[in-house]
């Protein structure tokens, strides 16, 4: 496989669909997007380009089989390019960043996602500055799976779509920006060396349920479903920092029949900040009924990461390890 040794920097477009290619009322993909450099030809001076329709989706329809096809899109090219950029619709970009951060474990190189909150053809688009600014650090040379657009580029494992009015349509809570995309382009300083060799594990299994905590939660009937379901994962994100209903509602006891029913448990908070389950008798039941406390996990951490466990360790012993491993940054620092 040959590595570049040009001067050029060489980074490969990966199309997947997304309001950046989109045109029409209601907004559908279209086939402009094969003629993206064409389009924004201001990227070509930056890098040589080659650019791949993968798919061309609507996000919403973007889960664990295509997460597996784009990482194997970019595992089979990682020799023949600097850099990576996934051009992906915004609704679901926070799922593949992360699904992409632990399919391509220590990579070495930028995979970097983008999109736009209005389409390249309107006027006003977000579109051809997120393009431009995702090319250039996608020659960066920094191993980093990250979502860049509006002008920040965020590590893909802590980021979540926040907004869907602004152009700043992602926010990484607890985590300082990789680098601001201002007049200059400004790194944040001591980016950690990929010094662990690449591991490349594509598989996702959709088996895995996430359930947003809520006064009232039933119980009960959630359990009954569970037992009789072929899920192997939940993600439950409690309130603060990792409390939940223990009377009327027992979600203790709910989590107890799920890991009886031989599920893993992983408790996120819906708040932003560290679970905690040791701090309040409502966070230790879940602890006592077996569950996994999830770090500073963005739901879209969670989720991908409980498929991947789920995906690649039959044994229970190694899955929960694995959950409790801060694999690439997800936890928190
Ligand atoms: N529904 C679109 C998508 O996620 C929204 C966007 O791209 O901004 O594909």
């Amino acid at each position: 496989m040959k590595e570049n040794s040009s001067a050029r920097p060489r980074v490969l477009v990966l199309h997947t669909g997304g309001t950046l290619g989109m045109r029409g009322k209601p907004l559908k993909p279209d086939a402009f997007s094969t003629a993206l450099t064409e389009a924004v030809p201001e990227i070509n001076e930056l890098a040589d380009l080659e650019v791949r329709i993968v798919f061309n989706l609507d996000s919403s329809d973007i889960g664990p089989t295509h997460w597996t096809q784009l990482a194997a899109e970019i595992d089979k090219s990682r020799h023949d390019f600097d850099g990576f950029v996934v051009v992906h619709g915004t609704d679901t970009m926070a799922y593949t960043a992360c699904a992409l951060s632990f399919a391509l474990l220590h990579l070495g190189k930028p995979v970097i996602l983008t999109g736009a909150q209005r389409p390249l053809a309107s006027v006003r688009t977000d579109a051809r500055r997120n393009l431009v600014d995702a090319v250039e650090v996608a020659t960066s040379g920094l191993g980093v799976v990250g979502i860049c657009f509006d002008g920040l580029l965020l590590r893909g494992v802590r980021t979540t779509k926040s907004n869907v009015n602004d152009y700043r349509a992602f926010e990484s809570p607890g985590a300082e920006p990789v680098a601001r995309l201002g007049v200059d382009v400004v790194y944040a300083p001591h980016q950690p060396p990929v010094s662990s060799a690449y591991v490349f594990r594509p598989e996702f299994d959709p088996r895995v349920m996430a359930l947003h905590v809520a006064p009232g939660f039933p119980s009960e009937l959630l359990a009954e479903l569970v037992e009789e379901s072929d899920l192997k994962g939940l993600v439950l994100a409690a309130y603060g920092l990792g409390t939940v209903p223990t009377a009327g509602p027992d979600v203790g006891a709910f989590v107890e029949r799920a890991v009886g029913a031989g599920l893993d448990v992983l408790v996120i908070t819906q708040s932003a900040g560290k679970v905690d389950l040791s701090r309040y008798p409502n966070g230790r039941a879940l602890k006592e009924a077996g569950a996994i406390a999830g770090g500073e996990m963005t739901i879209e951490a969670a989720v991908t990461k409980m498929m991947h466990a789920v995906a690649q360790f039959p044994q229970a012993r190694d899955r929960q390890a694995y959950l409790l491993a801060n694999v690439c940054g997800e936890l928190g620092d």
